[in-house]
């Protein structure tokens, strides 16, 4: 049976990115940019002042002070926006409010709060340092400047930059299309009777979570009974319609599981249909093209797991992610926890941080249709397979599903 390590590495060499789009800035939150963004400006643009105030020369009043204040005539006014058409000679200045442009010849900018005015004569009481209130021409930014670099997530601030540097088309990974299938003659929809004894198709909507989380566009396909033909007609329509495939349940070798064989039939060749990983150990990978098929098992844990471990870093190969996997921590086990060697466990587990110490338990039944042990989980503790049984006060590495966490941790319990 092939490791998790081996899987993985396996599916994440078969994905690639779909190419880039340009799509309009208000599009581009949580994309990831697929070109570096230069500046072909300098933000601002000019010198600007900081202040509503007086733009002056700060040697005019070095001198000044409430004994001997220093008296000057102000010769214009510069609005935000309006670029001043004078410049203040000695014993000039200019009324500027904030972000308007600083004057040629000025070189500080004193608040109205600290003035006296009468008609158009200003009193200053104190000296100013050079450069006083003025924002500096490309102090956020200068010409050239690379300011978000490829691969990088785009949230609100990029966006800002975006915006600030020109960028109103933004070039970014293309997403992938994730058809979700549900197999299982058991299942019924949400709405379904609750009297009836069927199981609502839950792994739909846990992979629809997952896969909008990953960076994909999830298209749920429905329920495919479990026979030949019905799964035959959802994995046909998925083969058209997506540029990846997920399905849950009918991967096991019972004899209602044909999610394998009909890989087979749409001409995919299956790659592997067993991890030694638990939970997540039936996991059918196939590949047609350059379309990857995740036949993931039908339990909800198992399903969500492994779509975890091995689907979502490969969304986050094809759209673009430089970082594919989750931070990883270490943590002080609360509990003992028993382990046969062999298999890879993935328990779901609550972690805490107590004076940037973490430590972190099971989320309590680890049962595969406990899928309340993911609600409940902040963490995913890793068993590696040689390990056996674990011991309350060992260490261990937990995957962050929350990474809040990491603000508070200690650096030894870092970077896993
Ligand atoms: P299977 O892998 O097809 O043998 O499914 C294993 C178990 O997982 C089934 O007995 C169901 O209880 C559960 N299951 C399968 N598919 C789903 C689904 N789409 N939503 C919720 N539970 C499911
Ligand atoms: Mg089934």
């Amino acid at each position: 049976m092939k490791t998790a390590e081996d899987c993985l590495s396996q599916i994440i060499d078969f994905v690639s990115s779909l190419g880039v789009e340009r799509v309009a800035i208000t599009e581009s939150l949580n994309r990831v940019i697929a070109k570096d963004i230069y500046s072909s400006r300098h933000i601002p643009p000019r010198d600007n002042s900081a202040m509503d105030g007086y733009a002056l020369k700060w040697e005019d009043i070095k001198k000044a002070s409430r004994e001997v204040p220093v008296t000057l005539r102000c010769v214009e006014e510069i609005p935000a926006g309006i670029v001043p058409d004078k410049s203040p000679g000695r014993g000039e200045v200019s009324r500027i409010m904030t972000g308007a442009p600083i004057p040629d010849g000025a070189d500080a900018v004193v608040k109205i709060e600290d003035v006296d005015t009468e008609g158009d004569r200003v009193t200053f009481f104190e000296p100013v340092g050079e450069g006083a209130n003025v924002r500096r021409r490309g102090e956020d930014v200068t010409e050239g400047e690379t300011v978000i670099a490829k691969g990088t997530l785009i949230g609100p601030a990029h966006m800002g930059m975006l915006a600030a540097t020109g960028n109103s088309l933004v070039p970014v990974y293309k997403r992938p299309v994730v058809a979700i299938i549900s197999t299982g003659d058991e299942l019924m929809d949400i709405d379904g009777d609750p009297s009836s004894g069927r199981i609502v198709n839950s792994n739909s909507y846990s992979l629809f979570g997952q896969v909008t989380e990953g960076g994909g566009i999830p298209l749920i396909l429905g329920i495919a009974k479990d026979n030949r033909g019905d799964v035959f007609t959802l994995l046909s329509k998925a083969k058209e319609e997506a540029h990846v495939i997920i399905s849950s349940g009918g991967v096991s070798v019972g004899d209602y599981d044909f999610v394998q064989s009909v890989f087979k039939n749409l001409g995919a060749r299956v790659e592997f249909d067993t991890v030694a990983q638990r939970p997540g150990k039936p996991f059918t990978f196939a590949t047609l093209g350059s379309v990857p098929f995740f036949g993931l098992p039908g339990n909800p844990v198992s399903a969500m797991m492994s779509f975890e471990q091995y689907v979502r870093p490969a969304l986050r190969k094809i759209t673009g992610h430089r970082a594919l996997y989750r931070k990883t921590v270490k943590a002080v086990l609360e509990e003992k926890l028993a382990k046969r060697s062999g298999f890879t466990y993935f328990l779901r587990g609550i972690l805490s941080c107590r004076n940037g110490r973490m430590t972190v338990r099971t989320t309590g039944d680890q049962g595969s249709g406990i899928l309340k042990s993911m609600v409940l989980a902040n963490g995913i503790i890793v068993l590696p397979r040689a390990m056996t049984n674990a011991e309350r006060g060992d260490e261990v590495a937990v995957q962050l599903i929350d990474n809040s966490l990491l603000a508070a941790a200690e650096p030894q319990y870092l970077d896993f």
